[in-house]
Formats: C-alpha cells, structure tokens, sequence
C-alpha cells in the first residue's frame, strides 16, 4: 500500500468525522485552513510519542492512538482552550493494516471525544513515531499560564492521582484483576481535563497538567510564578483501587511522583475558588497552599530519596 491510499484508507475519513467551522479545508492540499474567530487567540502545542520511550515495543495500536491524542489534547486544557483540530506526522516502520486498522480506531475516538478534527499531516517510513500538534483557541489574552501564581493562593488538582504510574508495573498482566484493570485504563486511555479547563479561564491563577509527576509539574508553575509551596499528601487524592493494589504509603508516593495522569494542577486565589460554581469546584481537591517563601515543601512525607520527576536527560528535578 502506498502513501497516498494509506493516508486515503486510514486517516482522511477521521477528517469527516468531527465537523469544524473553523477548520475551513482539511486532509488534501498543501496545508490545511484554520479561521480563528475574532477575538480569540490560537494555542497551539506539539508532542511526539516514540516507542520503547514514551510507550511499550509492541504496544496495542488502539490504546496508541487514544494516548497520542489525549496527551496532546492535555496541553490545550491546561491553557484553558477550547479544542479544534490537530496534524498527525506518522512514521511507521511498514503499512500493516492490522496495526493500522487499530491505530484509526483508536483516534478516532479519542478524536470524536475530544472535539478535536484532523486537518492534516505527514506519513513517513522508519522507526515508529508519533507526532501530534493539537490547535486550540481561547478569548483574547483568557489563557491559563503557569507563570500567575501568588503566595496565598490555593493548589488544587483535578481527579485522583498515581493510577497510571502503577499501571506500568502491570502493563503486561495476562489476567488483570479488576483494579489492575482500574489503573491500566487510566495509562491506556487518559481523559485530558478540557472541559475543567475552559471552566477555570479568568479563577485559576496558573495551571499545568500533571504529565511528569505532581511535584516536577508543580515545581514549573511555582519555578514560573516566583512562590514556593506547602503540599499535604494526606490531602493527595488516591483512587480506592489504587491503595487497595499498592497501601496508602506507595499510593501517596505515585500521587506525588509518578507520571501520566493527565490531571490538571492550578493554583487560585481563595476568594476565586470560593465563587467557583459547584460542579466545577467538585472536580477539584485541595491539596496544599502557595507561600512567598521559595521552595516545594511536603508536609507529611519522607521527601529523601524520591524521584521527583521524569527528565529526558536524566536529571531529577
Ligand atoms: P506534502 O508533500 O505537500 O507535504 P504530503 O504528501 O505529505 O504533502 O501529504 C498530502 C496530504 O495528505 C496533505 O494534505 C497532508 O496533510 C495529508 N496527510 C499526510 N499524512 C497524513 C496523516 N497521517 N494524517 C492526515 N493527513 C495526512
Ligand atoms: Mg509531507
């Protein structure tokens, strides 16, 4: 199978799928169209996913294509956009259907529940890699960066955390039990925080997700903003499922230094969460407190020894 009857077979008909009014021409041309409303700035961010890196060798391709999607989709809910369409650069090492078949499907249903529609890409032969570059927007100057922290704000995150980093010990399970299952899922299809995010334009103060752990993630709002911060892990929210397979100690430390979770982290002024409207704050756990005096304090853990955060270079931060 050729380039051009892969890209036709496999991925023009995702194009189809999630009709976009901003997304003026799709998949074809030279370049795709985007019209970005009045009044509206563009988020736009890319991530590459490479196997045996940033995923298992012979990982399902259907788990793939939901991951690829939800991680890049997880950078436009932490800026608070609203999604609209992404590219997709490919490089496989041959056209297996199967695998491509699998690899569709599950983007496109990643891309069905993200509101995300594909508009274009490249498809390349080598050492299998995946590229994504997701294109969101928000109201003029409305992003949530992570540089708009204060001391005295509150830090909240979303969800429960740790469940997929004890994914990875089980990731090869024949047989999982149903809270091995419970914690796979969160690895294999994570549900990026979009519709938190859209909610917290103009409360939160900074936000981040929580890709490389809660205290390197954290660190990078605190390092941008210029505070430091109290974390108490008893607050720390932890599935049942997850102290169940590992305590409440082991839950604790992935809550805090795992990756993966695809959560949102922010910081807001108390007052802000106060007013924030109920099913909004529901989604929320606070977790500790900013302060003018530098530095992330743990309130609750012995912090020696533990691994921060993942570091392409190896370094912990
Ligand atoms: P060019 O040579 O101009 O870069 P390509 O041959 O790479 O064009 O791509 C032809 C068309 O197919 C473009 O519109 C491109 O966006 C689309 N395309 C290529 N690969 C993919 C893919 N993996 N998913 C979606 N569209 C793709
Ligand atoms: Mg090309």
């Amino acid at each position: 199978m050729g380039e051009f009857e892969l890209i036709k077979t496999w991925f023009a008909p995702l194009a189809r799928q999630v009709p976009n009014d901003q997304l003026l021409l799709g998949p074809g041309d030279d370049c795709a169209i985007q019209r970005v409303p009045a009044g509206q700035d563009l988020v736009f961010s890319v991530d590459t996913l490479v196997e045996g890196v940033h995923f298992p060798r012979d990982y399902d391709p259907r788990h793939l294509g939901w991951r690829a999607l939800a991680v890049a989709a997880s950078d436009l809910a932490a800026m608070g956009a609203s999604p609209v369409c992404f590219t997709l650069a490919v490089t496989l090492p041959s056209a297996d259907a199967d695998w491509l078949s699998g690899f569709a499907e599950g983007l496109s249903r990643a891309s069905a529940a993200f509101g995300l529609t594909l508009a274009g890409g490249d498809t390349t032969r080598g050492p299998l890699t995946i590229s994504i570059q997701v294109h969101g927007t928000v109201p003029n100057n409305a992003s949530l960066r992570r540089n708009g922290a204060l001391a005295g704000e509150w830090i909240c995150v979303s969800g429960s955390l740790g469940d997929a980093g004890a994914a990875l010990s089980c990731l090869g399970a024949d047989a999982p039990t149903d809270d091995q299952a419970l914690v796979l899922a969160a690895y294999h299809r994570p549900h990026p925080q979009l519709d938190l995010g859209q909610q917290l334009r103009g409360s939160a103060s900074a936000a981040i997700d929580v890709s490389d752990g809660l205290l390197a993630d954290l660190g990078h709002i605190l390092e941008a903003s210029g505070v430091g911060a109290l974390v108490d892990v008893d607050k720390l929210p932890v599935s049942p499922a997850l102290v169940r397979l590992v305590g409440e100690a082991e839950a604790k430390r992935l809550a805090l230094s795992a990756g993966d979770d695809y959560q949102l982290c922010i910081t807001i002024g108390q007052e802000k969460y106060q007013s924030l409207p109920e099913g909004v704050r529901s989604q929320l756990t606070v977790i500790g407190t900013t302060s003018s005096e530098p530095g992330l304090r743990v309130h609750g853990a012995e912090m020696d020894g533990m691994r921060a955060g993942f570091d392409h270079f190896g370094r912990t931060v």
